[in-house]
C-alpha cells in the first residue's frame, strides 16, 4: 500500500545519561533530549535510534527519533534487538488486537486498537468505529512506517475505510507527506458521522471533526455501569459531550436524563445519539458552564438519583495541577448537593497529572465535609482496550459514591 512516498529512515547510535539508562531498563518509553550524551549523526523524524549502554556498548532498546519534540526518542522495542520491519509491525498489531478481541463479544464494535506507548507505538492511536478505522498521529515519527502499519490495521480490524487525524502540532509543523487532518486514505466515508455499538447501545461519532478521533472510548465500562444502575431513575450527566453516559442511562431505562455541557453542538449530538436507541425516558439538554449549571439546579432544589460528573482534563500542564484539584473539589461539593438520599454520585477525572489516589482523596474529603455519609461502591480505571504500561499513561479514574 502506498499511502506515503518511500521514506528511508537512517540508524542512529545513541548513548544516554545513567539516570535515563535506568529508566530505559525499567521499560519507560520516553527519552528526553537532555538525556542524550552521544549521538553519531543528526537525526530526522522516524529515524531508528539504537540505544547502546554507555559502559558495555550492548543494545538496550530501539526507539524512533523525533526532532520536533522534547521527548526526542520514543522507544518501541526493549531489552533485545529486533528488525523493525513489516513483520515486526504485523506482530505488534496482532498482539494489540488479541488484547481487544474479548470486547467484540460484548455487542461492541468500537474499540481502541492501538493505544500509543501502551502498545509500544508511541503517539499513534487507532480507534475502530464499526468498519471505519480512525488513525490519529501525535508525532512525525510514524510517517516512514505507515505503508507497513496501515495494511495490518485494516486486516486485523476488517475495516473498510481509513481516516487520518493529525494532532494540532502535526498540522502546524514539519512534513506530513500529503496527509492532512481528516483525510480518507482508504475506502469511502459515506458520512462523517459513523454509527457504532457499545454494549448493545448505539452511538454515533463525527470521525472528521469530533474531539480526538470522534468519541471517548475509555469510559465504556463506566457508561455500561451507569446504564445498569439507571432503571427507573433520574440522572444528571455533567460534561456530557455527545451523551455517552446519558444514552446508556436512557437505554438502561432511566425515567429522566439531563445532559449538561457548555457545547450546544455536543448536546445536539447527544440528542441524536439518544434517538438511535429505543427508550421511554425524558431526555433534556442544558447548555451551560458546568459550575454555573450545577449551582442553578441546586437553586431550583433539583435532586437526582444519579449524578455523573466527567470533566475534560483540568491539568494539561504542570502549573495547572493545583487549580485542577480545586476544581475537582468544587465539583464534588456541588455534585453532592444534587444527589437524592441513597442516590449515587459518579466522579471521574482524566487528568494524568492528578494521580488516582489524590483524586479519590479530594472526592472523599469533600463529600465527607458536606456532612453526608457515603459508601464507596467501586473505583474504576481504564477499560481493557486502554492497557496501561507506564505511569504517565494512566489518566482515567472514576469513583462511585452512594450517599446516605
Ligand atoms: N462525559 C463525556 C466526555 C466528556 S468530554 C463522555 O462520556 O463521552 C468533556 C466535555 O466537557 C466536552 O463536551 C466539553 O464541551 C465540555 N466542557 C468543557 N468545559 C466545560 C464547562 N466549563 N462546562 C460544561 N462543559 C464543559
Amino acid at each position: 500500500m502506498n499511502i506515503v512516498p518511500d521514506i528511508q529512515p537512517q540508524r542512529l547510535a545513541i548513548k544516554l545519561k545513567p539516570s535515563a539508562e535506568k529508566m530505559v531498563m525499567r521499560g519507560h518509553p520516553w527519552i528526553f533530549e537532555n538525556s542524550i550524551i552521544k549521538q553519531n549523526t543528526q537525526g530526522s523524524a522516524g529515524d531508528l535510534a539504537i540505544i547502546y549502554s554507555a559502559k558495555k556498548n550492548t543494545i538496550l532498546a530501539i526507539g524512533l527519533y523525533d526532532p520536533y519534540s522534547p521527548i526526542r526518542i520514543k522507544l518501541i522495542q526493549f531489552r533485545k534487538t529486533a528488525q523493525i520491519n513489516d513483520h515486526w509491525f504485523h506482530h505488534k498489531i496482532r498482539e494489540a488486537y488479541t488484547i481487544r478481541e474479548p470486547l467484540l463479544k460484548t455487542e461492541t464494535n468500537s474499540y481502541r486498537l492501538l493505544f500509543g506507548e501502551n502498545d509500544q507505538m508511541p503517539g499513534c492511536i487507532a480507534d475502530v468505529y464499526d468498519t471505519v478505522l480512525v488513525i490519529k498521529l501525535y508525532s512525525h515519527i510514524w510517517f516512514p512506517y505507515l505503508n507497513w502499519i496501515i495494511p495490518h490495521l485494516i486486516k486485523e480490524s476488517n475495516c473498510k475505510t481509513v481516516v487520518m487525524r493529525l494532532s494540532r502540532a502535526l498540522q502546524t509543523t514539519g512534513e506530513t507527506f500529503g496527509i492532512k487532518d481528516g483525510k480518507v486514505i482508504y475506502g469511502n466515508l459515506e458520512n462523517d458521522v459513523v454509527v457504532f455499538k457499545e454494549h448493545g447501545v448505539l452511538f454515533s461519532a463525527n470521525v472528521i471533526k469530533g474531539h480526538k478521533t470522534g468519541y471517548f472510548l475509555d469510559h465504556r465500562h463506566n457508561r455500561k455501569r451507569v446504564g445498569d444502575l439507571s432503571s427507573g431513575k433520574t440522572v444528571l450527566d455533567v460534561f456530557s459531550y455527545a451523551g455517552g453516559f446519558s444514552v446508556h442511562a436512557l437505554a438502561g431505562g432511566a425515567k429522566e436524563v439531563i445532559s449538561l455541557d457548555i457545547s450546544k453542538q455536543a448536546l445536539e449530538m447527544a440528542k441524536k445519539n439518544a434517538s438511535l436507541n429505543k427508550h421511554k425516558g425524558n431526555h433534556q439538554i442544558m447548555v451551560a458552564d458546568a459550575f454555573d449549571g450545577l449551582q442553578e439546579l441546586r437553586n431550583h432544589k433539583k435532586k437526582f438519583d444519579i449524578v455523573v460528573i466527567d470533566p475534560p482534563s483540568f491539568a494539561k500542564r504542570e502549573s495547572e495541577i493545583e487549580k485542577a484539584k480545586h476544581s475537582y473539589a468544587r465539583l464534588a461539593r456541588l455534585g453532592v448537593q444534587l444527589v437524592k438520599k441513597e442516590g449515587i454520585l459518579v466522579l471521574a477525572s482524566c487528568s494524568s497529572r492528578v494521580l488516582a489516589e489524590t483524586f479519590f482523596e479530594i472526592c472523599e474529603e469533600n463529600i465527607s465535609n458536606s456532612g453526608r455519609d457515603f459508601t464507596i461502591l467501586e473505583k474504576t480505571y481504564h477499560d481493557t482496550d486502554h492497557p496501561i504500561t507506564f505511569p504517565e499513561g494512566a489518566y482515567l479514574k472514576c469513583g462511585y459514591y452512594q450517599l446516605v
